[in-house]
Order: C-alpha cells, then structure tokens, then sequence
C-alpha cells in the first residue's frame, strides 16, 4: 500500500490529502490508495494507517512555488482529477496554455481525454524549444494514459483467469516516485508523509496484525459506535489475534478463520453469535484487503426463524390498548421499519408531510449518526402522516431539540421497549409461559420476550417485500450499506399462511382503523370515519 499521489511523466508531483477528524479536530492527512489502486477513507495519522468515512478529499500540489489546494468531493473522480491537474501543470511549464480541466463523472477513468489540451490556444511566441517540450509532455500524457489502459486491460485479464489482482497488486499509476518529490514541497507540507511512517506501517509490504487492529479499533472508538459495540470488537478482534497467533495480516489463512470458530463454539456461543463475531473478523481482513478465506459451507448455520414478524391481529390488539401517543409511536415503528435509535432521533424536521416521507438523518449535537453514515428517506401511508399531525397539535412540555418522540425532559427517549412490554402487558397479549435472561417471568409482568422493537422492523420488511417492493428499494429504505442483510426477508415472503394480510396498504389499513380512521382511498387521503 502506498501514499496516493499522481505522477503523469516526471515533472509533477499531486498529493491526495483528505481532512478527516482527528480528537475532534479536521485535521489533513496523506491519502493511502487501495492495493487496487482505489481510494477506500484509509489514510496515514501518525504513522499509522486509518479509516475515515468522514471528510472531504483534496487534491494539492505546488504552483508559482505556492502550495495549491482543490476539494474533490467524489471520491470516485479524486485520482483522475489529480490525473488532470498533473497533465494539466506539465502543459503550463511547457508554455501551452490550457484550461483547468475536468474530469467525466465517474466511474469512466479510462476514457480518453481530446480535449485536455487546447492546442488552437497556443501562444504566437511560442518557439521551436517550447513546442518541443510541449509536444514531449503530450507525449508523456498519452503515455500515462495508454498505461492505465494496458493496466485495466491486463487487470481484466487476470480476474477472467480467476486471479485476485487485488492480492497481485498493478502498480500502474500510483507509482510513489521519491526522485520528483520537491524538497521546498516536504517542508512546506508537514501533513506530508515522511520515510519513517512508511517503514514501521509494513514489512515487505505486510501489515502488523495488532496494529491493523488497532487501527480499526480506533474509527470504531465511541461516539463513532456505541461503547458497547467497541467493547464487543475489541474482544473479538483480540481474543483473534491470540487464537491465530500470526504476526501479519497477510499470514492468516482459512485454518485460522475455521479454528477461530471452533474456539468461539467450545466457549458456548450459539451460530448466530459466532456468525456476527467471525463476521468482526471478516470486516477486518476486507478492509485490509483480504477477502474470500472463508468459503460458503465453513460459514456458521442458524436456524431461519430468526426474523420474527408480528401477525396482524396482535397488532390490532396491540394498537387497542395504546393511548393515542402511544400509537403513534408503535404505528411510527411499523410503517416506517426504523431501526429504535433512529427514531429516538428523529426530529419534526425529518418528517416531509409535502412529500409524504420521513427522513433518517444526523443529529451531530445528540451524538447520532446514522448506521454506515448513510441517510435515507422513506416513504410513508397517509394515515401515519394524518395521526402525526394531530399528535404534533397536542405535544406539549419542553422539546429543545424539536424529538418527535422526546422524553419529558426532551431528551432522546430510551425507553421505548419498556413501553411496548408494558403496553403488551396491559393487552394481555404476553404468551405468559417465556422468561427473560433476568429470570424475569412474562406471565408475572411485561417482560414477553414476544414483544419487542425490532419485530417491527422484521414485519416492516417482510410486508413491504410482499407488497411488491424491489429488494433493492427495501434496502434503501432500511438502510442496510449490503445487499446480503436485505436478502434474509426473502425467505419469508409467500408463507402466506402467516403474512398474507400484512402488505402496505393493507398496514395502512391497519395503521388507518386503528387510529379510528376510514381506509385510504385510491389516492392515499384518509377520509374520516
Ligand atoms: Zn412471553
């Protein structure tokens, strides 16, 4: 893995620098390329290298013996902008006048660029010398160029043999070339990368285990994650690295995944848990490259019921014994499939009763980030909207960050499972023979082990499958950053002996007669009952 930067020819030299939060400060760091070239967040802090999702890449190099700077905001066209900042330098040294370029959208990097240089521009001045050395940088753009395309050609070539070029990297056009490096350059930049920090980060191009460790910890440290999350990874990713016990990353092979597993069984997990702890170690590896140890059969098996969904009648009774806030809580829960993080931070703000959706997004002054930083929006019935209205008439009491469902100190609200219990409780719709891992017994008080959020969420995504929504639109809509996650609800779609009620307009039916509400017509408007 090396530090990013684009050298077209010799001459110029781009760094790739992104700002990332460091202890709370944006902070420019050395952009460290993917072994396929790519830029994936990772780069260079004191050293070592990490990820950060966060921040905005830059591109910089040094003109007029200035230090220049350009922001670069997708990711995917950063190294082709460098690209053309680089080509587009050496014209200017060479006295051809031409404009700053600009890249296609990517993904396209391979394609050619005619109109990079505007050779009807050139200077009237411009003598034998000059237009030689104007030809000789053209000739080294068309150079760099057809090596990037014999690079993706031979790419291509490998992986339809079968050959992961991620592990046979092709140093095509992120050559580190120290002889161009400006000295003037390193001083005046000291967020550039030294010698030394190369050095301690591999040997022979391995990477440390504990310090890829270590580094990952770092960007899973709280608030990026919850400590309960950190702690968990922490655990596993230690008691690994001491159950495999190689030293580099690159040295782990599937004996170590398959032992890795024995040793979590025999400590008495169950698959499930052994899927999600191996699954730690995975995301690991992946982000350092590593992929594919583990083949389909070696993956953990658990049973299939582990997506329970709530069946129509009980939701009715549910709904029956809520008081109207209440329901519009839990109705909130159904009809959007929101994880109970999310909606403990949704504000009034992200509820669009123009466009009749709700949004999932940032609240940087309560601490919440959305799973795999990604906002969303989804669409909502208009009964939901209707009964929100109406709750929002009657919400009093102080609400400084504008919750839709705050406490009554207007805090995040985490005790909305509590809530269902009881309300469960009350309904009388406890099974009345589970009990907790407290030893507490459901036919004693609200603690059924039926009842609890994330059902929600499950039925959310079964109806909506269902109902005819395209897997690709659920996973938006949950917010799942993979395919796989979204995947599991197609197994229960069709067992229509349990589901059969439960697609979308039929929840708004529900979600409408609950609230005491006629059906929605054709168009989506409620009319009153
Ligand atoms: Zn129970």
């Amino acid at each position: 893995m090396s530090q990013v930067e684009a050298s077209v020819g010799s001459r110029t030299r781009i760094n790739v620098l992104k700002k990332v939060k460091i202890n709370g400060q944006w902070k420019l760091c050395s952009a460290v390329a993917e072994s396929s070239g790519r830029l994936k967040d990772r780069v260079r802090v004191n050293g070592h290298t990490e990820i950060h999702p966060e921040g905005v890449y830059y591109i910089e190099w040094r003109e007029n013996n200035q230090r220049r700077r350009q922001a670069v905001p997708n990711r995917n066209e950063v190294l082709e902008h460098a690209r053309l900042k680089a080509l587009e330098l050496d014209a200017r040294k060479a006295g051809i006048d031409v404009e700053s370029p600009q890249p296609a959208p990517a993904p396209a990097p391979m394609a050619p660029r005619s109109n990079l240089v505007s050779m009807g521009t050139r200077p009237a001045s411009m003598d034998a010398t000059q237009l030689g050395r104007a030809a000789g940088v053209i000739l080294q753009g068309i150079e760099s160029y057809l090596r990037e395309l014999v690079g993706a050609e031979v790419k291509a070539q490998l992986t339809a043999l079968g050959i992961d070029t991620a592990k046979a990297p092709l140093e095509v056009h992120l050559a580190l070339d120290s002889e161009s490096v400006p000295k003037a350059a390193e001083s005046a930049a000291p967020e550039l990368p030294t010698p030394e920090a190369k050095a301690n980060q591999s040997v022979e191009g391995k990477t440390d285990l504990s310090e890829a460790i270590d580094s990952y910890l770092k960007n899973v440290e709280p608030p990026q994650r919850e400590r309960k999350t950190y702690e968990e990874y922490r655990l596993v990713l230690y008691k690994f690295r001491d159950t495999c016990g190689k030293k580099f990353l690159q040295e782990i092979n599937r004996d170590d995944c398959l032992s890795f597993m024995r040793h979590l069984y025999s400590i008495g997990n169950e698959a499930r848990t052994v899927f999600n702890r191996m699954g730690i170690v995975q995301q690991l590896l992946r982000l350092n490259g590593i992929t594919g140890l583990l083949q389909g059969r070696d993956k953990p098996k658990f049973v299939s019921n582990v997506r329970k969904m709530y069946e129509p009648e009980e939701l009715e009774s549910l709904f029956k014994a809520c008081t109207p806030d209440e329901k519009v809580l839990y109705l909130f829960f159904l009809l959007t499939g929101e994880r109970d993080k999310e909606i403990r931070h949704t504000a009034w703000t992200d509820i669009d009763f123009a466009r009749k959706c709700v949004r999932v997004t940032a609240k940087k002054q309560l601490g919440f980030k959305p799973k795999d930083k990604e906002e969303r929006e989804i669409p909502v019935p208009s009964s939901l909207l209707t009964a929100l209205k109406e709750y929002k008439a009657r919400q009093a009491g102080s609400n400084p960050h504008n919750l839709v469902f705050p406490t009554a100190g207007g805090r995040p609200d985490r005790k909305f499972e509590n809530k269902l219990k009881k309300i469960a409780r009350r309904a009388g719709l406890n099974c009345g023979h589970c009990e907790s891992k407290h030893g507490n017994k459901c036919s004693e008080g609200p603690h059924c082990s039926r009842w609890f959020l994330h059902k929600f969420r499950h039925t959310f995504a079964t109806a909506s499958l269902e109902s005819g929504v395209s897997i690709r639109t659920l996973q938006e809509w949950l917010g799942h950053s993979d395919l796989a996650s979204t995947m599991v609800y197609l197994k229960f779609v069709g067992r229509k002996d349990i589901h059969k009620l439960l697609d979308s307009s039929q929840m708004a039916d529900l979600a409408a007669k609950s609230l005491g509400l006629a059906y929605a017509d054709a168009n989506g408007e409620i009319a009153e009952a």
